[in-house]
């Protein structure tokens, strides 16, 4: 059962890619800095279910970008960066 939690240099850097390729303005809108860190490890934003915790439920892998100064933070879709493949989503995947 051992399971690396971080992201492989190879996934880090198609992250990066994908941001440099496709973040045009880098500008926190809340601070006006522009230096962040991509953080190590994959994030998920879980469907609401009325408060429930479902297990095994849809998730979406998110990629989490935090500003340095201020720490707004967004997340990217990891699949659509091409961090992971739409197989690899879940292991309780039952759709
Ligand atoms: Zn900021």
């Amino acid at each position: 059962m051992e399971k690396t939690l971080s992201l492989t240099k190879e996934q880090q850097e198609k992250a990066i890619q994908h941001l440099n390729k496709k973040w045009t303005n880098k500008t926190c809108p809340v601070c006006q800095g522009n230096t962040w860190d991509v953080h190590p490890e994959l994030y998920e934003m879980r469907q609401f279910n009325g408060g429930d915790m479902v297990l095994g439920g849809p998730l979406i892998p998110l990629l989490v970008v935090e500003c340095k100064n201020c720490g707004n933070t967004i997340s990217i879709n990891a699949m659509r960066a091409g961090v992971i493949s739409p197989e690899k989503k879940g292991e309780h995947k039952d759709d």
